[in-house]
């Protein structure tokens, strides 16, 4: 069994990422994946793009190496009142916004209470699709409000590969009551790779076997199925080229 779509991965446009576009894609062909989003970190982040960057993904085409290309961002969460490191109307236009919460750019040492209602407001935003590795141990969240005002809302919940393997050590508790909650409620969620360089394109081996081993259902692993995850994320290319043309400043 394997994911169709990964629908978080980074360029080297992340700074920290060192694989193209070109080569992501071509892993992704390898993998047999269908569909790939390219994430790229916001300009929140240190090393981090300009937004002028994802303003001219307009010049992506909609298929790079027989594989659907997505444009997208991860976007910081910053602020406790759920604010982002992207304007909105570019959020607007892009295929897949991931929201997360990094050490280096979002608030740090809030109690439980104050980071679950900065998570309800990111929530709210329609621009957000995916809320990215929420199990980091750094960030204590109310889980089950949190999860199912994502789910009242349509966003999905990423189960995260690199927390399993090169990335927030001490996921593993978290990923095992995030994804009770998720069973119990019976919600999709998307299976990641957060890949930084193109070999890690579509690897979801860890967080899929565990995900399976939880009772997760495979009709509810979303991103098994490119056709599902296009239609969830309303994939609608020519509406998102016209937007980028119409707004770019540059
Ligand atoms: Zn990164
Ligand atoms: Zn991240």
């Amino acid at each position: 069994m394997k994911i169709r779509a990964d629908l978080h991965t980074h360029s080297v446009a992340s700074g920290h990422a060192y694989s193209t576009i070109d080569e992501l894609t071509k892993a992704a062909r390898r993998r047999g994946l269908k569909m790939l989003a390219v994430t790229d970190h916001a300009p929140g982040m240190p090393d981090g793009p300009h937004e002028y960057y994802f303003y001219n993904t307009r010049v992506w085409p909609e298929y790079l190496n027989g594989v659907r290309l997505l444009k997208g961002a991860e976007v910081d969460i910053i602020a406790p009142n759920g604010g982002l490191d992207l304007p909105t109307a570019l959020l607007a236009s892009l295929d897949v916004v991931i929201a997360s919460a990094h050490a280096a750019v979002s608030p740090e040492n809030l109690s439980i209470e104050k980071n679950t209602a900065m998570y309800l407001k990111v929530i709210q935003n329609p621009h957000v699709d995916i809320l990215g590795h929420i199990e980091n141990p750094l960030l204590k969240l109310n889980y089950p409000v949190v999860i199912k005002a994502a789910q009242a809302r349509g966003k999905l919940v990423e189960i995260n590969n690199a927390s399993f393997t090169v990335a927030r050590h001490g996921s593993y508790s978290n990923c095992l009551e995030i994804m009770r909650i998720l069973r119990e409620e019976n919600m999709p969620c998307v299976i990641n790779s957060d890949a930084h360089i193109a070999g890690l394109v579509g690897e979801v081996g860890k967080a899929l076997q565990i995900a399976l081993e939880q009772g997760i259902k495979k009709e509810n692993i979303l991103n098994l199925d490119a056709g599902r995850t296009a239609k969830h994320l309303k994939i609608n290319t020519q509406k998102t080229a016209d937007k980028l043309h119409r707004m770019v400043p540059l």
